[in-house]
């Protein structure tokens, strides 16, 4: 049954930024990149989590402490007990053979999911990252492990990769590559700069979303975003669902 959540043991916890964790647990079912599961925090809410590791039988989410929940949630020890329910949601799909990934702060998570799944195919990947500090640019080590990923950073304060915002990188990037789909994740206002580049550059996007979640499996309608429900229709948005949801067709 989708709906049905257990609890399961927290088995390892990594320390990845100031506020930044990331949780792993013995969990049955394999997550594809992109999807998400639904985390119950005891004393606390339940909220949306993405992937950042799968396989193996074991699961890993990143998570920034911003509220109660999060907050909550760093707070426990190896040993202690999340609800956790899902994979729920669709995926990033592979398309072309030049990508871009563009993540801002715990939006390298599922991308650095995603392009570890890419292992195994004949691609080129950029891997733009942004964050406030280098202490707070998580996964750096992650992509760059990777051989076939050249990892580009961008902070706001200059302390590591470029000074300013990782959109102006991937302006700077698309004077030389030519990308055949670009993926994103990260703060609202760096998805809505992705999206007007993409559109104007015709470059083909998947962006995943964030909404306030409840259910999960589309029955409440809580995580509407224009036409869509962020739980059932993406998180993972192309450009054309994109286009309906900042209401912006032409
Ligand atoms: C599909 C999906 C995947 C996610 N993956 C991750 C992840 O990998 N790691 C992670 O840390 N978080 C992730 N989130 C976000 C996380 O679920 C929310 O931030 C959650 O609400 C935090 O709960 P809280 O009680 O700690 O804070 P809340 O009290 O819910 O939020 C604290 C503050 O953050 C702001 N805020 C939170 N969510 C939103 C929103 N959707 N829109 C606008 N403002 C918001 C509000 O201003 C609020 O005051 C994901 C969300 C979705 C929908």
């Amino acid at each position: 049954m989708a709906g049905i959540q257990r609890t399961y043991r927290i088995s390892e916890i990594v320390e990845e930024a100031p506020k930044v964790k990331t949780f792993f647990f013995k969990y049955p079912k394999p997550a594809r990149p992109g999807q998400f599961v639904m985390t119950w925090v005891p004393s606390a809410e339940e909220v949306p989590m993405s992937v950042s590791y799968s396989g193996g039988g074991n699961l890993g989410i990143t998570v920034f402490s911003i509220g109660p929940t999060t907050n909550k949630l760093n707070s426990l020890k190896v040993g202690d007990y999340v609800g956790l329910r899902g994979p729920y949601g669709n995926s990033f799909k592979l398309k072309g053979d030049t990508i871009a990934l563009i993540a801002g702060g715990t939006g390298a998570a599922p991308l650095s999911f995603f392009a570890e799944s890419l292992l195994n195919e004949d691609i080129k990947v950029h891997a733009l990252l942004g964050a406030r500090s280098k202490n707070h640019l998580i996964f750096k080590k992650r992509f760059e492990e990777m051989p076939y990923v050249d990892v580009h950073c961008a902070t706001d304060d200059g302390s590591y990769g470029h000074k300013g915002f990782v959109t102006e990188i991937f302006e700077t990037l698309l004077k030389r590559e030519k990308f055949d789909q670009v993926y994103t994740c990260g703060p609202p206002a760096m998805i809505q700069k992705v999206f007007e580049i993409c559109k104007r550059e015709k470059i083909g996007l998947q962006a995943s979303l964030e909404s306030y979640m409840k259910c999960g499996i589309g029955l409440c309608g809580s995580c509407a975003l224009g036409p869509y429900l962020v739980c059932k229709d993406g998180p993972v948005f192309n450009l054309k669902q994109l286009k309906k949801i900042y209401k912006n067709d032409n």
